[in-house]
Order: C-alpha cells, then structure tokens, then sequence
C-alpha cells in the first residue's frame, strides 16, 4: 500500500508502505476513505518540532473494516468506521470513568494519512456507522476523529451549559468546531474571535452570535462589553501559546471556568487564576467518550462539523495538502486514496 511518510521539515512524501496486518486478536485492519492533516502536524513539518527518522503521519480517519482479530466483536469486515485520533480498549478503569484518552491500554497512531490503517483496540475505539453513509456525509464523520471531538471537550471543560456566555479563543479547525460545541450545549452568547473573514463566516454558520474581530486589549474590551462588563462564563482556549492563554484567562469572568485543549507551548499564570476563582480543565479530547452522542447527532445532520474541510486533495497529494495549510491558505485539508 501506500501512504504519507515526513522525512524533515517541508518534506512529506507518498511512498510505498508495508500493508499493516493483524498483529494483536484486538485489532482490526481498515481500508481508509478519507484522512485529514492536523494542526498538530504541521509542528513537525515547520521544523519546529524533530524528524529524527522519515515517519508515517497522520492520525484522523474513517474507513472500512477489511480485517479484524479473533477477538473483535463489535466492527465487522464491511463496516464503515469512525475512530479517534486515540484508541482505547473502553473497559479500564479510566475508561469506566470516561477518561478514554488516558487509557490504561490505550496509545496514540502514526501513519493514518495511508490507504490502510492497523486499528488496535478495535473495540473500544471504533464505532461502525448504522449503514454505508452518503458520500456528502464523509467530511463530518471524518471530523469525529479529532477535532470536533476536541472542539467538544474543550466546550464540556468549559462546564457550558444552558444559558451560559462563551468565548472561543482560536479560529482553527478545533476552535470553529468549538463554537458548534458551545452552542449545541445550550450558550446563549458565543463570541468567537476571529479576523479572517472565511473562519468567521464557518463560526457564524456554527451558531456564534457575536464575532471579534480585535486582537489584545481591545478583543478583551468587546468581549466585556457583550458580558455586563465582567467576562465569560466560559471560555474555550483552542490554540495553545502563551497569548491564547492569557487572553482567555482576561476573557473569563470570576468564578468562570477556561476549557483549554489547545496544546501547550507556553506559560498559564495560574496564580492570577486563583485571585478571581477561575476553574481551569482540559487536556487531550476523550474522543471514544464523545463519539457515540457526536455520531448520532452527524447521522441524523443535526450537526455538519465537516465544514472545517475547505480543501480536499487526493491523499497522493499529501505534500500539497501540508503546504496549504503551512501557508494558511487551508483551514483544514480532507485527503482520499
Ligand atoms: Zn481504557
């Protein structure tokens, strides 16, 4: 088969690969319909972070089952599948708990940007739609693997409720997912900030009411001037540096809550955090956690996170798809074989 391998930094080439097997009676082999290219990709493909070795890449996914270990139960060869960008066994104690992207067995992927994908855990990380889905439906399901997912957790590690005030820090693929997020769990006022106008205008369609267009002190202004002077109750922080963070930590409100899923390259002044109650929660999206209630609610099209994807390439194109997004002329780039 073949599939997406980085060698260094702006180098990422579409070679042949070794058909991935059934190593573990849990696993399954899937034949991939479409995979995506993360953010947190482009960290190795600026050279920001090391290529010690050339590396298959890629961790976001649906496809259908074309193998499965004896001991899988749950998918069966023909089954189209949505997975996350973790896998997880679904029955551990943490897992018990919903803390599936800590599972006791669980682990990460490397190489999901390939015309076939090794799926440990089979049956506790992937979940078969309720039939072959239409084609139109792809993109969505495909945002499951990752970042509605995180979208979603960073909204829930906001505490979002019914009727609360949310800002959403970040108008990446995560963030726009994240004011989905934030309005299907009932805010009333979401405010996303965002200056590129085809990000707000996804943000809107998501549901945001108010959009920001400001940056520092004059963001922080508005988003008070929306919130009877005293911030939001909640604020989603979905990028990850120093200034994302301390702009949600001047976005809250005292006793409010930040939901941070962008992953940290920087400092949070928890000591300025304690002085105004604020409540801090976040980290790596249990995605297997969300997915059955995300899942059921893109089968039924109540939700379309799918709308991040504002490119697709064929997956022979996975250099170009990088580039795109490296030059931000993608938000996020869908990639079938
Ligand atoms: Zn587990």
């Amino acid at each position: 088969m073949r599939g997406a391998v980085i060698h260094s930094a702006n180098d990422v080439r579409y070679e042949d690969r070794p058909d991935p097997v059934i190593i573990e009676p849990t696993d399954a082999v899937i034949r991939t319909v479409a995979a995506c290219v993360c953010g947190s990709d482009l960290w190795r493909f600026r050279g920001l972070a090391p290529v010690a070795k050339p590396t298959p890449i890629g961790h976001e996914y649906v496809g259908i089952v074309e193998l499965v270990g004896d001991a899988v139960t749950t998918v069966k060869p023909g089954d189209f599948v949505v997975g996350g960008f973790l896998h997880s066994d679904n029955t551990c104690v943490l897992c018990e708990k919903g803390a599936h992207a800590n599972c006791l067995h669980g682990g990460g992927f490397n190489g999901c940007q390939a015309e076939k994908i090794r799926i440990p855990n089979a049956d506790g990380t992937l979940i078969a739609t309720p039939g072959m889905p239409d084609d139109d439906l792809v993109p969505s399901l495909l945002a499951l693997s990752d970042v509605m997912c995180t979208g979603w957790h960073a909204a829930v590690a906001a505490r979002v409720q019914p009727g609360s005030t949310a800002v959403v820090v970040g108008d990446g693929a995560v963030g726009l997912s994240g004011v989905l997020a934030a309005v299907q769990l009932g805010a009333t006022t979401v405010i996303a900030l965002s200056r590129h106008a085809d990000r707000q205008a996804i943000a809107l369609d998501f549901g945001a009411t108010h959009i920001i267009a400001e940056r520092g002190e004059e963001a922080i202004a508005k988003v008070r001037e929306l919130t009877d002077g005293v911030g939001a109750d909640c604020v989603l922080e979905c990028v990850g540096t120093e200034d994302a963070r301390l702009t949600a930590t001047e976005c809250v409100r005292p006793g409010g809550t930040i939901g941070l899923v962008g992953v940290p390259h920087g400092d949070m002044p928890v000591d300025a955090l304690f002085w105004k109650n604020i409540g801090l929660a976040g980290g790596v999206a249990h995605v297997r956690a969300y997915l059955p209630h995300l899942l059921d609610l893109v089968w039924k099209r109540e939700i379309d996170p799918g709308k991040v994807f504002d490119l697709e390439l064929p997956l022979s194109e996975v250099q170009a798809a990088y580039e795109a997004m490296d030059e931000r002329r993608a938000i996020k780039v869908l990639l079938r074989p």
